[in-house]
């Protein structure tokens, strides 16, 4: 599991989180919910390492990741990311973009790992094609397989279907809740739409303004809304 404890941050004078306590528990799909400003990213941010804290304390499976004494590099943490623009090098196949973030193997168990991923998505028997010949849900799949390739402990996804029309989104938003499902992967989703945490969620986390206004079920935060803040946010929702 990951869990933030007492999480407070700040730009400059701005102070963006104002005391996060928030666990994603294992093989669990946990949403960040909240409008933009409100300090979603910034919690990804700092799960992910690219992002120091100013307070609190951070732990990946009971282990002290990053605190006023302990910092582990991203590279260190065995968290994976997809963020909105997932990007595959134009230039590499698609095995190859896979095998890309698979450091410390030999090139031989990278090219197994990355089949492995490859056909976790479906997409085993394009190996060989480059990026361009790809739908864009495909190429979707191809990020989401090289995100997992490395086996995270806990992948964190940014808005990962903002870049998508919404006749693909649909699509490609149950293809990767399946592939998250099989593979039992600890995920981290942001995302800014009460619908799309609704349908991903075991547990959704609301923010406003760096603080944790609900945590719950979609079904807690839909049928017993913490504040007015929180029933404006499913209201258009039925
Ligand atoms: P969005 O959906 O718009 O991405 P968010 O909920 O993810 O919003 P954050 O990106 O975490 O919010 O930003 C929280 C606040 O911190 C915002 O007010 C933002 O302007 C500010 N902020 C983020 N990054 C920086 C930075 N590097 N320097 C200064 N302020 C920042």
């Amino acid at each position: 599991s990951l869990s933030y404890n007492g999480i407070r941050h700040h730009f400059g004078s701005k102070q963006v989180l104002n005391g996060i306590d928030l666990v994603a528990e294992p093989g669990g799909i946990l949403c960040l919910l909240g409008p933009s400003g409100s300090g979603k990213t910034t919690l990804l941010r700092i799960a992910a390492g690219i992002e120091r804290q100013t307070d609190g304390r951070l732990y990946l499976n009971e282990q002290e990741i990053a605190g006023p004494d302990v910092f582990l590099p991203p590279e260190q943490r065995g968290v994976g990311l997809m963020f909105q623009d997932y990007a595959l090098f134009p230039h590499m196949t698609l095995a190859e973009n896979v095998a890309f973030g698979l450091t410390g193997l030999s090139s031989r168990a990278q090219k197994e790992a990355a089949g492995t991923a490859l056909e976790r998505v479906g997409l085993s028997a394009r190996a060989s094609q480059y990026p361009h010949m790809l739908s864009g849900g495909e190429q979707q799949r191809v990020a989401l397989a090289r995100a997992l390739a490395p086996r995270p402990s806990v992948l964190l996804m940014d808005e990962p279907f903002s870049g998508l029309d919404s006749r693909l989104k649909d699509t490609v938003r149950s293809d990767t809740l399946q592939i998250l499902r099989e593979t039992r992967a600890t995920a981290i989703v942001v995302t800014h739409d009460a619908e799309e945490a609704m349908r991903m969620a075991d547990r959704i986390a609301l923010l406003r303004d760096g603080r944790l206004v609900q945590v719950g079920t979609a079904g807690d935060l839909y049928r017993r809304p913490a504040d007015l803040f929180a029933a404006g946010f499913f209201s258009e929702l039925n």
